[in-house]
C-alpha cells in the first residue's frame, strides 16, 4: 500500500471526522481543533457516534481513555462497546459522555498524596486537540488526568496548561507587532529518540537488563565506538526489517517518523520525525517508544531506552527541538528578511536567552533521573550545566546592540532594532556545536538534555512556562511604552547586557568549563537529587502559580514523586547487583578458582610447574575477596535504606552511599570477567550484547 493510504490510516483525524460527522457537527469540531477552544458538549454525543462508527469499521471491539500519569508511561484501561440490551442481545455503543469523561479507579497511580486514598477517584478528560486513535483494535482516547479536586495527576495537564500561557503571552506580543490576524501561538516540537537493540535471546540472560534496563556489570570490550564505523552506517537486515515494520505501524497512527540511522555507538539507532504541536508530539513520542519496544520483540530482539545502558560507549538521548509558530504560518524563531520582522525575532530570542537564564534549575530538573545522572556531565552528552549556543554570527550581532556598535560591514551607524538587517544564520553555522545543551539551530531550539526514556512533557513544560512568564513581562513593558521602537531596542539591549552570561559557544565537554560556568554564576547540578529541591523554590512556586500551571500542591506532590521515584529506581538496581553478585557471578568465580586449585595441586604434586594456575589464583581470589566486601557493603547500604522513611533523607543516601558502593562492588567483578575463562562467566557479556544483533 502506498504510504499516503497507509499514513494516519487509524487516526480519527479531520478527514475521517468529514467523512463520518454531519456538516456543521464537523465544523464545530474543527474549530475546536484550530483554536485550541474545549469541546462544545452539545455536539459531543455526534461526534462519539461517528467516532464509534469508524472505529467498528477498523474492527475495533473497545475504547479507552489514554493518558499519561506521573508514572512516565501510558496508561489505558479498556471498555469494550458491548452493552446487553433487554431481550438478552447486545448493541455496541459509545456515548458523548464517555469519549469526554473517564473515571478509571485510580488509586494505584503516584499522587504524591494529592488524592487521599479514600477518595481514589481520578477522572480523564479528552484533549480534542490530539487525535483519538485505533492501537491494537482499541479506541484510545487521548486525555487528561486529574483528581477529584481537580488536582493534575498527569504529565498532559500542566503541558496544555504550559502551552496556553505561552499562547497568550506571545498574542499580545505579536499583537503589538501589528500580526492582528494571528489566532494562536503553539510551541513545537521534534523530538529525535535515541534507543539500543539487542537481541532477546541474550536480554533474557541478564537480570539487570530485565529489571533495570541497564547493565550493572560488564567489562569493556575490546571494540567500542572508537572506530566511529556505526554512525550512519549500513543498516543491518534485521534492523532494517525492524525499522521498516516501525515506520508503518507509526504511520498508521499519524506518526510523521521521518530519518533513522545507526547512532553512534554499535546497535544505537535515533527516529526523528517531523515536528508537530507540542502536545501531539508528546503523545506521539510515547507512542513511538511503546512501538519501539513491542516491535523489537517480534523481530527477536528488545530494545533499551535506557539512557545508559552500557558503560564505556554513548548513552542515549531525546533531543527536543523547540520553536514557536501561529496559525498563520510564522516561525517565530526564524530570523526574517526585514528589519521588522528581524527586530520582532529578536525580541523571541531575548525572550528565550532570558528564560534559559532566570530558569536554568527548572530547566535542569526537567531532566532529572536517576538514568540521566549517568549520561549528563559524561563525555558524551551535554554537561550537567545549563548554557546556550548561538553561533558566532548571532552572538556578533547581540554584541553589537548590546554595546551600540556598528555591526557588520556598516562601519558607521550604530546597529538599530528594527532598522538594521541581520545576515541571513545559516542552518550549518549554527548546528555544528555538539557539546551544547542548549543550542539554536537556524530557526528552532535545540535542547539536547532530556533523557530517552522520558516524556518530554516535563522539559516543555518549564520551557513554555519559563518563556511564557518572560514574555509576559515584556508585553507589560511594551504595551505601556511611548515609543514602540524605541523601548523594543532598550528591551533587547538590557536583556542581552542581563543575561549574556548563559550564552557560550564554546565546548562544553572541556573540563575548564566547569570552573568558567562557576565563575559566571551558573548553576551546576550534577545529580538529581541535587537538582528536584529547586523545584520547591518560594519563586518557582510563585511562577507556576502566575501562569496557571500548577498550583503549590502540584508542585510539591511532584517533587516527592520524582523524588521517591529516583530513589526506588536506584534500589532497585542496587538490590538486582546484589542478587547477580552473590548467585551468580561469586558462585561461577569461586567455583572456577576451585578448578584452578585442583589443577594446582595435582601438577604440584606430580612436581610440574604450575606458574598460570598459581598466579591466576591469587589475582582471582584477591579480587573475590574485594567483591566479597564490596558485596557485604552494599547489602549493608541496602538494608540502611529500605529502613529510611524520609524521602528526601533517602533520596541523597542514594546518591551518597549507595551509588559509589555499586561502583565499588562492580569494579571487581568487571575484572574477574576479564581474568576467568569465558564459558565460566554466568551472562551475555558486552561484546555480545552490543555485537550481536
Ligand atoms: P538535524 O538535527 O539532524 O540536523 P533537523 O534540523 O532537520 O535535523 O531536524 C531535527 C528535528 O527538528 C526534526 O524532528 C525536525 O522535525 C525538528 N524541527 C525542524 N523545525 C522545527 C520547528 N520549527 N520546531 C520544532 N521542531 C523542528
Ligand atoms: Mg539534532
Amino acid at each position: 500500500m502506498p504510504i499516503t493510504d497507509v499514513f494516519a490510516s487509524n487516526v480519527f483525524d479531520e478527514a475521517k471526522m468529514k467523512e463520518y460527522l454531519a456538516k456543521d457537527t464537523f465544523q464545530e469540531m474543527e474549530k475546536t481543533i484550530r483554536e485550541g477552544k474545549p469541546l462544545n458538549p452539545k455536539i459531543a454525543e455526534a461526534v462519539a457516534h461517528g467516532m464509534k462508527e469508524w472505529a467498528l469499521s477498523k474492527g475495533a471491539t473497545h475504547f479507552t481513555h489514554w493518558f499519561q500519569p506521573l508514572t512516565g508511561v501510558t496508561a489505558e484501561k479498556h471498555d469494550s462497546f458491548l452493552n446487553p440490551s433487554k431481550d438478552h442481545s447486545i448493541s455496541l455503543e459509545f456515548s458523548g459522555k464517555e469519549l469526554v469523561k473517564g473515571e478509571p479507579d485510580a488509586s494505584s497511580f503516584p499522587s504524591g498524596g494529592l488524592r487521599a486514598t479514600f477518595e481514589a477517584r481520578g477522572y480523564t478528560a479528552w484533549d480534542p486537540t490530539s487525535f483519538v486513535f485505533i492501537k491494537n483494535g482499541v479506541l484510545c482516547i487521548p486525555t487528561a488526568f486529574y483528581s477529584y479536586t481537580g488536582h493534575a495527576l498527569d504529565k498532559k495537564t500542566p503541558l496544555l496548561r504550559s502551552m496556553d500561557a505561552i499562547n497568550t503571552q506571545a498574542l499580545r506580543i505579536l499583537h503589538l507587532f501589528g500580526h492582528d490576524d494571528v489566532k494562536t501561538v503553539r510551541t513545537t516540537v521534534g523530538p529525535e529518540q535515541e534507543y539500543f537493540l539487542i537481541d532477546l535471546e541474550d536480554y533474557k540472560q541478564r537480570k539487570d537488563l530485565l529489571y533495570t534496563g541497564r547493565t550493572l556489570f560488564g567489562a569493556p570490550c575490546p571494540k567500542g565506538q572508537e572506530l566511529e564505523d556505526h554512525y550512519f552506517g549500513t543498516i543491518k537486515t534485521r534492523v532494517q526489517s525492524f525499522m521498516q515494520e516501525l515506520n508503518s505501524e507509526l504511520w498508521k497512527l499519524g506518526v510523521y517518523a521521518k530519518t533513522e540511522h545507526n547512532e553512534v555507538a554499535p546497535a544505537q539507532f535515533e527516529l526523528a520525525p517531523v515536528f508537530s504541536t507540542t502536545n501531539i508530539a508528546t503523545d506521539h513520542n510515547q507512542l513511538t517508544m511503546e512501538l519501539i519496544q513491542r516491535i523489537a520483540k517480534r523481530h527477536g530482539m528488545v530494545a533499551l531506552l535506557h539512557e545508559k545502558p552500557f558503560e564505556y560507549i554513548n548513552g542515549s538521548g531525546k533531543h527536543n527541538n523547540w520553536s514557536l509558530s501561529t496559525d498563520t504560518g510564522m516561525n517565530l524563531l526564524e530570523p526574517g528578511d526585514t528589519p521588522y520582522e528581524n527586530a520582532q525575532f529578536l525580541l523571541f530570542l531575548s525572550a528565550v536567552i532570558k528564560a534559559v537564564d532566570e530558569h536554568q534549575d527548572l530547566l535542569r530538573l526537567s531532566v532529572a533521573t536517576a538514568g540521566n545522572d549517568h549520561r549528563l556531565g559524561a563525555n558524551e552528552a551535554p554537561p550537567a550545566i545549563i548554557s546556550m549556543f548561538l553561533g558566532d554570527e548571532l552572538t556578533d550581532v547581540l554584541k553589537a546592540i548590546e554595546t551600540d556598535q556598528p555591526y557588520g560591514q556598516k562601519k558607521q551607524e550604530r546597529m538599530r532594532v528594527g532598522i538594521d538587517i541581520l545576515p541571513k544564520i545559516k542552518k550549518d553555522a549554527t548546528d555544528r556545536n555538539r557539546t551544547s545543551p542548549f543550542a539554536f539551530t537556524g530557526n528552532k531550539f535545540e535542547f539536547r538534555m532530556p533523557g530517552s526514556n522520558s516524556s518530554i512533557a516535563g522539559c516543555n513544560i518549564m520551557l513554555n512556562t519559563a518563556v511564557a512568564d518572560v514574555l509576559e513581562g515584556f508585553a507589560d513593558t511594551l504595551e505601556k511604552a511611548d515609543n514602540f521602537e524605541d523601548m523594543l531596542h532598550t528591551l533587547i539591549q538590557t536583556t542581552i547586557k542581563e543575561h549574556k552570561r548563559i550564552i557560550f559557544n564554546g565546548n562544553g565537554y572541556d573540563d575548564s568549563w566547569i570552573g568558567e560556568a562557576e565563575s559566571r554564576g551558573l548553576l551546576n547540578l550534577p545529580t538529581t537529587p541535587d537538582a528536584l529541591p529547586y523545584s520547591i523554590k518560594p519563586e518557582n512556586i510563585e511562577l507556576f502559580e502566575r501562569q496557571h500551571v500548577l498550583n503549590k500542591e502540584e508542585v510539591y506532590s511532584r517533587y516527592e514523586i520524582t523524588m521517591e521515584e529516583y530513589t526506588k529506581i536506584v534500589l532497585i538496581e542496587a538490590r538486582t547487583m546484589v542478587g547477580m553478585a552473590r548467585k551468580d557471578i561469586l558462585p561461577a568465580v569461586s567455583k572456577y578458582t576451585q578448578s584452578l586449585a585442583d589443577t594446582l595441586a595435582l601438577k604440584k604434586q606430580t612436581g610440574v610447574s604450575a606458574t598460570y594456575e598459581k598466579a591466576n589464583l591469587d589475582e582471582i581470589s584477591s579480587y573475590l575477596d574485594k567483591a566479597y566486601v564490596a558485596l557485604k557493603d552494599l547489602e549493608a547500604k541496602v538494608k540502611t535504606l529500605e529502613e529510611t522513611e524520609d524521602f528526601e533523607k533517602a533520596a541523597n543516601y542514594v546518591r551518597d552511599a549507595i551509588l559509589p558502593a555499586m561502583s565499588t562492588l562492580r569494579k571487581p567483578c568487571d575484572k574477574l570477567e576479564t581474568l576467568v575463562s569465558a564459558e565460566v562467566w554466568p551472562f551475555p557479556t558486552y561484546g555480545k550484547l552490543l555485537f550481536g544483533i
